[in-house]
């Protein structure tokens, strides 16, 4: 049994114990590059087409070049075929600016050096075991503190250089959240903005269920949108929920029925403590969880992202 699998974009299976990377991709150099996380389950990468569009949708806002679907689709195949069936896995897509080409000696340079200093993009796609939190996360549901990300719910749109709603591999202040928050004795973070309205988890969408409705804060307040959260909302309107994107206040947290983050590879978590407030489990709960089940299973006939 594989408990890794690397494939390039040219289709081939790498060894994933070999080295890839050069030394100076500028993903490495900078996290100038842009990912997706996708779950791998009984043979399938779940939910592909909606992975790929918006990975299409970060490369755009990063100007890096068009990402060819087609190979990606191929990649995808291969590493999800060799991974085999008999346990889920963690697909990751990554697709950097490629190696730093930037010419030094601007004296000699004709425009058919510009032209060959155009990064080739890094593009390869890796699967690795779910990580052991995961299944903890899907039945106990996680602790969660709520952390201030001190930017407004209008930066997104007054700066779109932050690149809020693109799935870049510059992470590491999100990483360095969820380690804050373990420090405090919890699992995972929703960030709040300076005006105290809810946005999202580092690596997970939040997701609010009031009676039969859900809610999630929208894109435009600088969360990146969720393929998981798309999902479940393209489920739950046909079982005649009323889904809907709004801003929410953190308050809104504590007077609904549950709160949930959703993320490809966990699913839905539910918030069993928030701030160090217990959450009891709503009835409900093992149908939201059921929604979210077929929603991702489902994706792929919905089309694209
Ligand atoms: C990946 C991610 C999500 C969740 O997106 P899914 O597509 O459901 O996995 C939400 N917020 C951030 C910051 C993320 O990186």
């Amino acid at each position: 049994m594989v408990d890794r699998v690397l494939v390039t974009l040219d289709g081939a299976v790498q060894d994933p114990d070999a080295p890839l990377l050069f030394a100076d991709d500028i993903g490495v150099l900078r996290g100038d590059g842009v990912f997706e996380s996708v779950l791998v389950r009984a043979g399938d990468a779940c939910a592909i087409e909606f992975h790929l569009g918006r990975l299409r949708r970060s490369a755009q806002a990063l100007d890096l070049p068009e990402p060819e679907l087609g190979k990606w689709r191929d990649a995808v195949e291969a590493a999800t075929k060799e991974w085999g069936t008999d346990r889920e896995g963690l697909m990751r897509l990554v697709l950097t600016r490629g190696r730093d080409t930037e010419l030094s000696a601007p004296s000699s340079v004709t425009s058919g050096d510009l032209a060959a200093a155009v990064p080739v993009p890094t593009s390869y796609v890796l699967v690795l075991p779910v990580p052991l939190r995961v299944q903890k996360a899907r039945t106990d549901g996680v602790a969660v503190v709520s952390l201030s990300r001190g930017i407004s719910v209008d930066l997104a749109q007054a700066a779109p250089w932050q690149l809020l709603g693109a799935k870049t591999l510059s992470y590491a202040t999100n990483m360095a959240a969820l380690r804050f928050a373990q420090r405090m004795g919890a699992d995972d973070v929703i960030f709040t903005s300076t005006e105290n309205r809810v946005l999202e988890g580092p690596r997970s969408s939040v997701v609010i269920v009031r009676d039969k409705q859900l809610i999630t804060p929208p894109a435009k307040n600088g969360v990146l949108p969720g393929v998981t959260q798309r999902a479940l909302f393209a489920e739950a309107e046909k079982a005649g929920w009323k889904c809907s994107y709004e801003s929410l206040f953190t308050a809104d947290l504590l007077t609904c029925d549950s709160v949930w983050l959703l993320s490809s590879i966990t699913l839905a978590a539910r918030v069993n403590s928030l701030d160090g407030l217990r959450m009891m489990a709503p009835d409900n709960a093992a149908e939201i969880i059921e929604l979210v089940d077929r929603g991702v299973e489902r994706a792929g006939a919905i089309g694209d992202w």
